[in-house]
């Protein structure tokens, strides 16, 4: 009743390609609801995930239409709904994939969008901890199953081992009982990943990285599977590092897009080769249903704790991504809504 719904909100877009620098941060139109659909609601936002593939937008490795509005993932409350959303109640706090999340407002629909409904009780730092960890802990949790299937026992390379996902990939291999080793740009970053299940640790730029990684191996004989999300700048010495019959998983593309490879190249030691994303892997309700069940009970049992490095305000994003590309920041980034 006290609630009017404006019609501008505040959001973080872009109308050309550069660096942060072309970022802005200034009012756009809010989802119309005089359309508003029976299956359809509107979301306050509250809190914003921080991912790196923001900046393959902006820089235009990923193509756009301008202009294009940031985000992926977020998370806040129902605050206007149609009469056909009978699972959600007014005030309740939904965790949710969503474009255009670096702003005020969101229109969600039941049928089409994924989100995990939290109810109305969720505390501060539980909702911190859903949002942080829905595309990065999802991503973690479909790679070490349908991407490559973990085993106990597995020796597992894990790049960017301090980031957002490289910290939620240690602990989930360590619960899968694979051997972990991380590699990272900095001996603190190293630490934080020990701190966070990895078994061995070596820096990227060690001039002896590959026959470091695989002096962990028995036999010297290389990793099960290698989860490299650097891109161009690693593939190589990624494909040196995989093991005979072993899984080269390269899912990011920090350093740049990898080069066309020719396909022979796999043939030496028999090497499978995946290039996933993860709404590949929940494009079905089911299958989203199933993996967020499990990312939420491994956060409430506190199995998995997502490192949320900052909270920033909507509007420092751009110092935000700043520190993220100069390879400064560690664990998960988030962004508050404006009130
Ligand atoms: P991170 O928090 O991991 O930040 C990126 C990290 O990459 C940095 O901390 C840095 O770690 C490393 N890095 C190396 N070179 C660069 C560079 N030139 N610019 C920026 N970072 C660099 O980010 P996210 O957790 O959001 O993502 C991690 C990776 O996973 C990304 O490559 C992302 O694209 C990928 N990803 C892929 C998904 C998919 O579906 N395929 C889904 C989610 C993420 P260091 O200093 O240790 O090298």
């Amino acid at each position: 009743p006290n609630f009017t719904y404006p019609i501008k909100q505040r959001a973080i877009f872009f109308t050309e390609n550069g660096g942060p620098e072309v970022l802005k941060y200034d009012y756009i139109d809010t989802p119309k609801i005089d359309d508003l659909k029976p299956n359809e609601l509107i979301v306050k936002i509250k809190y914003i995930g921080v991912n790196l593939i923001e900046t393959y937008f902006r820089k235009g490795i990923y193509k756009t239409s301008f202009p294009y509005v940031l985000g992926r993932e977020a998370s806040g409350q129902v605050v206007i709904k149609g009469e056909e959303v009978l699972d959600i109640d007014l005030n309740d706090y939904l965790v949710f994939f969503k474009n255009e999340s670096f702003s005020q407002y969101v229109k969600l629909s039941v049928n089409q969008d994924k989100y995990i409904n939290v109810g109305n009780a969720c505390s501060d730092d539980s909702l911190k901890q859903y949002t942080a960890s829905l595309l990065q802990g999802l991503t973690v949790l479909t790679f070490v199953n349908e991407a490559y299937n973990v085993k106990e026992g597995d020796y597992i390379l894990n790049y960017a081992a301090a980031g957002g996902v490289g910290l939620i990939f240690n602990q989930v291999l360590k619960l899968k009982g694979a051997k972990v080793i991380a590699t990272a740009s900095t001996e603190e970053k190293l630490q934080l990943a020990k701190k966070n299940g990895a078994d061995y640790t070596v820096l990227v730029n060690d001039p002896d990285f590959v026959s470091k990684v695989k002096s962990f191996t028995p036999d010297n004989r290389g990793c099960d599977a290698v989860y490299d999300s650097l891109g161009k700048d690693t593939f190589d010495k990624s494909l040196e590092i995989v093991k005979r019959k072993g899984t080269l998983i390269s899912y990011g593309n920090a350093t740049g897009t990898v080069e066309p490879l020719l396909i022979n190249r796999l043939s030496a030691k028999n090497i499978k080769i995946a290039r996933p994303q993860l709404f590949g892997y929940i494009t079905e309700k089911e299958e989203f249903d199933h993996y967020s069940k499990e990312l939420i009970k491994l956060i409430d049992e506190k199995k998995l704790c997502i490192n949320i490095f900052k909270t920033y305000d909507l509007k420092e994003y751009p110092e935000a991504t700043k520190l993220m590309e100069d390879r400064k920041t560690t664990g998960k980034l988030l962004l508050k809504a404006p009130e």
